[in-house]
């Protein structure tokens, strides 16, 4: 067993250091760039993927920190830079976690390297499960996957919402209906390689925030892959779509697994761009002067600061709680991981309204970055389950009631 310390390892104070340098040097000098334009930011996940930031070995590594600290650090240290970037060089991750949660070992070494290609040849991986009408309420996914036996083949269809890097990616991995009676139960999860017929990009959305990374909705027309693409295998479908139909407890749902292993680490991004906020508020309110004093000086300003610096603490102990029993298969009694999402998440948002308010008219227009991490972290209330999602999990968890 690992023991609980709050001492970073020299290991993990390197890697730190070493991303940090990353989002202080490249990051945030191109993240107004890059949120002005609403593009993926290509040239920057390339220097990310010549430096192995951006790789399925980096990954690896990360989640294999048997602390379960290095991969929040590394959240944190990033979008400490810029949340879009971020999420342009992270959102391969979420494809890879799809897969990681319900492939076999063989399946995750033969797919999760090619969300990421190599540093002459950037792949992109997606992992598409919300769609128009299914949110928060997954057990209603519409798209289908029906089994071809002759040619032992699935086919696709149906559309998806709100896919980060979706209809760009090389790799999509998609949660579709096997069996549409049995809700979630009846879901199975997908990967649909490179230049698959049938799949297209439809609408790109034009977001508030985190505008360098890609949001668009995929289509699945009769999009057809083989048998060999159905994560986990078909015999082990079978047997859980068994399970379901005669009424016995589910281990585990595809995309819930997903998202249950992906929770503190989209927290500790959060927590990277209200860290963001606080440093540069903090470091203004030293310089800006209003009735002969500088405004850190009143207590108004001085009590935020306080609030902020708090809140910001609070969160990073929930989030490293939440990653440490992850990687030590602590159970989450108590919705641990949901509880560092919904904290992380509010505190970014809430500080970073601070921040704004600190700085007065200049916080609220584009010469500062605090208006535009403003809009950045707003979404961190929203994907990866909203923060109503999230207090539901807790509230499930902690009365032993089905609270809907
Ligand atoms: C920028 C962006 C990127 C995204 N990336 C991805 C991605 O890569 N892959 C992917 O699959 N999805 C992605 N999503 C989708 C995201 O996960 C969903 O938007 C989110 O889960 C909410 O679903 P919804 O928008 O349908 O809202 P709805 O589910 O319609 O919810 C609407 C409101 O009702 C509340 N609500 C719903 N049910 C309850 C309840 N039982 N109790 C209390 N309140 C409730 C919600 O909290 C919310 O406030 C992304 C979304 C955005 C905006």
């Amino acid at each position: 067993m690992t023991d609980f310390s709050l001492d970073l390892n020299e290991d993990q104070i390197q890697i730190q250091k070493w991303v940090h340098d990353f989002a202080e040097g490249v990051v945030r000098p191109a993240a107004h760039e890059w949120d002005e334009r609403e593009e993926t930011p290509w040239p920057i996940i390339e220097e990310a993927a010549k430096i192995g930031l951006y790789s399925f070995d980096f990954l690896v590594q990360a989640f294999g920190d048997p602390t379960g600290l290095l991969m929040p650090v590394v959240n944190e240290e990033l979008c400490w830079g810029d949340a879009g970037i971020t999420l342009a060089i992270l959102g391969s991750t979420l494809a890879v976690a799809g897969i990681a949660a319900n492939g076999t070992p063989e399946q995750l070494f033969e797919w999760a390297p090619q969300c990421y290609g190599t540093p002459d040849d950037i792949k992109l991986g997606a992992f598409c499960v919300s769609e128009p009408d299914a949110g928060s309420d997954v057990s209603a996914l519409k798209t289908r996957a029906v089994y071809d036996e002759a040619n032992d083949e699935w086919v696709i269809n149906g559309t998806k919402s709100w896919i980060t890097n979706g209809g760009i990616a090389h790799t999509h991995v998609v949660v579709a209906s096997v069996v549409p009676e049995l809700g979630s139960r009846g879901q199975a999860s997908f990967v649909v390689p490179e230049g698959t017929p049938g799949l297209s990009m439809g609408q790109k959305f034009k977001k508030m925030g985190i505008r360098a990374s890609h949001t668009a909705e995929v289509i699945f027309d009769d999009c057809r892959v083989p048998g060999r693409c159905l994560l986990g295998g078909k015999e082990k479908l079978d047997e859980r779509l068994a399970r379901a139909r005669e009424g016995k407890k589910s281990t585990s749902q595809a995309a819930m697994a997903t998202f249950e292993a992906t929770r503190p680490a989209v927290g500790a991004q959060a927590l990277g761009i209200a860290r963001a906020a606080y440093e540069y508020a903090l470091d203004y309110s030293k310089e800006r002067k209003t009735f002969s004093r500088p405004i850190a000086e009143h207590q108004g300003i001085a009590f935020k600061l306080a609030d902020m610096k708090t809140r910001i603490d609070a969160a990073r102990l929930l989030v490293w709680r939440a990653s440490w029993m992850g990687a030590t298969k602590k159970p989450f009694l108590a919705g641990e991981g949901s509880m560092s999402k919904l904290f992380a998440g509010e505190t970014a948002v809430w500080v970073t309204e601070q921040a704004i308010q600190i700085m007065g008219g200049y916080g609220y227009v584009r010469e500062h970055p605090v208006e535009r991490w403003h809009r950045d972290s707003k979404i961190y209330t929203i994907f990866e389950g909203t923060s109503e999602i999230q207090r539901l999990v807790i509230a499930r968890a902690v009365t032993g009631l089905h609270i809907r």
